[in-house]
C-alpha cells in the first residue's frame, strides 16, 4: 500500500490540517468499523456501537478541558454560524426565566472584535432588538487591530441576556490575551471555533462555548458545543410563549439536544468519529498543556521573524496577536504572489489570507507541527534575502 504522506504541508484556516496519524486511522476503519463489517458512516446512529464511540469522545473532550459536572458536551449541525442564532434564542429563554413579569426586553452584549464577531452581532441584530456593542474595534480604530482596555467598555452589567466574544478572531488574528470580566450574574458567551484545544482555560467562566470543528477538532460538519446545565430551558410552543421571547426551533434547543445525547435526529456521524480520533491524539500528546507550548514556541518563532523583517509587516498589536492565525503583509505588495507561488512550489498550501483583508495568513493549529513552521520560516528568509 502507498504512503499516505501527505505530500504538502497545509497552513489553511479551515478546514485545517488533520493530524495524520488520525488520517491513518480514519483511512484503516473506513471499511469495517471495530468489526461491524461496515464502515462508521453506514452504522446505525442509535446502536450501542456508535453509542460507545459518541460518549467515548465526550468523555475524552471532557478531560482534555477539565470541563465541570454541571455542564453539558454538545455535538451540533449547521457550523459556528448557525450558533450566532443558537445563542441569542436559548439565551433569550433562560434569561426569562430569571426575570418573569410583563417587561422583558434584556440587553445582549457583544464585543466586536473583528469580522466573526461583528457577523455575530449582525445576526443578533436581526433576530432581536436590544443588542449593545460593547467595543467596536473597527469603529474606534480603524481596523481590527487590538482589543481596547476595560475603561472603554460598555457593558450592560447585570441586565444583559449575556455578554458575546470571540476568543480567536480567524480572519484578523486578533485573540483574546485573557477572559473578559463580565457580571458573574450573566452568562459569557464565547466562540472558539479557531482556539479552542489551544491552550488551557477555566470553562466556569463561561456559560456557552462553542467551536466548529473544522480548525483544531476535525472535519467539517459538527460543532462542539459546550453549555451550563442553568441555561437549558424547555423550548415553549409559540401558543404558550411569553411575548417577547421568540420561540427556539428544536434543532437549535441545547435542552432537546442535551436529552437526546446529540441523538434528537441522525447527527454528523463521521465527523464525531473524527473528532473523536483527534481528541485521543490530543490525549497522546499529552493534553492541552502540552500543545500549548509547542503553540506558543510556534506562534513566537514567526513573530519573532516578522519583528526582525524589513518586508514582512503584521498589522495586530503584539499583546493581542493570535497564536492560531499570522495574518501579514509584504512590503511591497505585489511580491505577496510571488510568495504564495514560490511556497507552494515546495509544498506549503492554503497561505493566501482570507479575501476581505488580503495578503498571507500563516494558519498553525494544534496539527502544524514545529517541522512544518521551521520549514516555512526558512522560506520566509530566503524570501526576504532574495527581495531586499
Ligand atoms: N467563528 C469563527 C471564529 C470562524 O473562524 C468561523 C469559520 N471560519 C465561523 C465562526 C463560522 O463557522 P462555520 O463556517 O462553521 O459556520
Amino acid at each position: 500500500m502507498s504512503s499516505t504522506k501527505p505530500k504538502v504541508y497545509n497552513f489553511g484556516a479551515g478546514p485545517a490540517a488533520i493530524p495524520l496519524n488520525v488520517l491513518e486511522k480514519a483511512q484503516k476503519d473506513l471499511l469495517n468499523y471495530e468489526n461491524t463489517g461496515m464502515s462508521v458512516m453506514e452504522i446505525s446512529h442509535r446502536s450501542k456501537t456508535f453509542d460507545n464511540l459518541l460518549n467515548k469522545a465526550k468523555q475524552d473532550l471532557k478531560t482534555l478541558l477539565q470541563v465541570p459536572e454541571n455542564y453539558k458536551i454538545l455535538f451540533m449541525q449547521g457550523g459556528g454560524l448557525t450558533q450566532f442564532s443558537a445563542i441569542v434564542y436559548n439565551l433569550l429563554a433562560a434569561k426569562r426565566q430569571q426575570v418573569p413579569g410583563e417587561e422583558f426586553n434584556p440587553p445582549l452584549d457583544y464585543f466586536v472584535t473583528g469580522s466573526w464577531s461583528a457577523k455575530a452581532a449582525d445576526e443578533a441584530k436581526r433576530l432581536y432588538n436590544n443588542v449593545n456593542i460593547v467595543i467596536d474595534v473597527k469603529k474606534s480604530k480603524g481596523s481590527f487591530e487590538s482589543i481596547p482596555p476595560k475603561e472603554e467598555w460598555k457593558l450592560s452589567g447585570s441586565k444583559a441576556a449575556f455578554v458575546y466574544y470571540c476568543d480567536n478572531e480567524t480572519i484578523n488574528g486578533v485573540e483574546f490575551p485573557f477572559i473578559p470580566e463580565v457580571d458573574p450574574s450573566v452568562p459569557l458567551v464565547c466562540d472558539m471555533s479557531s482556539n479552542i484545544l489551544s491552550r488551557k482555560f477555566d470553562v466556569s467562566k463561561f456559560g456557552v462555548i462553542y467551536a466548529g470543528a473544522q480548525k483544531n477538532i476535525g472535519t467539517p460538519g459538527v460543532t462542539v458545543v459546550i453549555v451550563r446545565d442553568d441555561l437549558l430551558t424547555k423550548p415553549k410552543s409559540v401558543n404558550d410563549q411569553d411575548k417577547g421571547v421568540p420561540v427556539v426551533p428544536v434543532m437549535l434547543s441545547y435542552k432537546i439536544i442535551a436529552d437526546h445525547n446529540s441523538v434528537y435526529n441522525t447527527p454528523p456521524m463521521f465527523p464525531i468519529y473524527i473528532s473523536g480520533l483527534v481528541f485521543e491524539w490530543l490525549l497522546d500528546q499529552g493534553g492541552v498543556e502540552a500543545i500549548e507550548k509547542i503553540n506558543n514556541e510556534k506562534s513566537t518563532k514567526i513573530y519573532d521573524l516578522i519583528d526582525k523583517s524589513k518586508i514582512y509587516r503584521s498589522p495586530i498589536e503584539k499583546p493581542y496577536r493570535s497564536r492560531m492565525n499570522a495574518p501579514f503583509r509584504i512590503v511591497p505588495e505585489e511580491l505577496e504572489k510571488e510568495f504564495l507561488t514560490g511556497a507552494e512550489e515546495l509544498g506549503m498550501v492554503q497561505l493566501k489570507g482570507h479575501r476581505s483583508v488580503g495578503g498571507i495568513r500563516i494558519s498553525m493549529y494544534n496539527a502544524i507541527t514545529l517541522d512544518a513552521i521551521d520549514l516555512l520560516i526558512n522560506y520566509m528568509i530566503e524570501f526576504e534575502k532574495k527581495h531586499n
